[in-house]
């Protein structure tokens, strides 16, 4: 059916597993996603992956130049394995070699972030731009980087888990990762409902703050970040009191990644920031021109256009153009 070369993007998320065939220019001729295995061996996941393009996409699979492939981490990019990932159950899975020797082609592999900053910069609203950051805010908190058009990879494919920076020494908040202070123990899906359980125990709180569907779903247990963002666009005292503190730490964050890495252009993507970007992107924004700590010129900062498909993208973008950086680290590829 096509007689050009084509790529295939595999996104593995904690929750889903997506799949799509694409030309060059990262358009998307055909997409699937099933649930990511959250039981099984080592090569359960990559398995899945694998039947998964055997039934979609066998009659294309002889036109496939290479696959990329953004994942959870951490990584052992050496190796192509995901090491101890926090947030499914089978820690640790091979993903590039079992998928080289079923579909017969190079897999280039990086973590999700970093696949979404390269996606950016070579399909999306990043396009030669030289100094890139990525930001997502999710269920977790995390980043991707390009300086003077180098991805930035690390030893071991994990550089730029920003989430994991410090915001707050006093260490408040434990990180899921066992760490304190850490950035993601504040303002990411999975822990905001913790630190917003600790405000209103510090607090004292105003007869009106505690008639807030926040304040009633604090006391049955119940606080999620969609509930705090739903009532923040409902003028809820209470939450919007909470966020105030979210976002003061989201603006430590981007003050700290800012400085570090002098960035043109940073996006925002990650469904909370995606659904809330007045709640979230906005404050950070009129915090950071407003702080005298930045020591750079102020960088463009907006939503990503790539939106919840931006490492599915990325993934495409590694397979289209693999980063020089990148293509190093991925001893796999030289072993077999
Ligand atoms: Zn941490």
């Amino acid at each position: 059916m096509y007689n050009l070369k084509l790529l295939i993007g595999i996104d593995i998320g904690a929750t889903w597993t997506r799949v799509a065939l694409s030309k060059p220019s990262g358009e998307v001729l055909s997409r699937t996603s099933f649930k990511t295995p959250r039981s099984g061996g080592r090569r359960t996941v990559a398995e899945a992956i694998i039947d998964e393009v055997k039934r979609s996409l066998s009659k294309h699979l002889h036109n496939v130049e290479a696959i990329g492939v953004g994942t959870i981490g951490p990584l052992d990019l050496s190796s192509g394995i995901v090491f101890n990932a926090a947030n499914l159950p089978i820690k640790t899975f091979d993903v590039a070699q079992p998928l080289m020797e079923e579909l017969g082609k190079p897999v280039i592999m990086a973590n999700d972030c970093t696949a979404a900053v390269w996606g950016e910069y070579v399909f999306g609203v990043g396009k030669n731009v030289e100094n890139l950051i990525y930001v997502t805010i999710s269920t977790g908190i995390g980043g991707g980087v390009i300086v003077d058009g180098n991805l930035l990879v690390g030893k071991s494919g994990n550089a730029h888990e920003i989430g994991h920076i410090v915001v707050d020494a006093s260490g408040k908040m434990t990180c899921g990762c066992g760490g304190r202070g850490h950035w993601e123990a504040y303002s990411s899906g999975a822990n905001m409902p913790r630190l917003a359980s600790r405000l209103i125990e510090e607090w004292s709180l105003s007869n009106l703050e505690k008639m807030s569907k926040v304040y009633e779903s604090y006391t049955s247990n119940n606080l999620s970040p969609e509930l705090i963002y739903a009532e923040a666009k409902n003028n809820d005292l209470l939450a919007l009191r909470i966020l105030l503190e979210v976002n003061k730490y989201n603006a430590a964050g981007f003050e700290s990644i800012i400085n570090t890495y002098d960035p043109e252009l940073i996006t925002i993507g990650g469904s909370i920031a995606l659904n809330n970007p007045e709640l979230v992107i906005e404050p950070i924004v009129s915090y950071l021109k407003n702080t005298k700590g930045l020591l750079t010129q102020f960088p463009s900062i907006r939503q990503t256009e790539l939106g919840g498909d931006i490492v599915l993208i990325g993934a495409i973008a590694l397979a289209a153009m693999p980063p020089r950086n990148l293509l190093k680290r991925l001893k796999y590829l030289s072993e077999k």
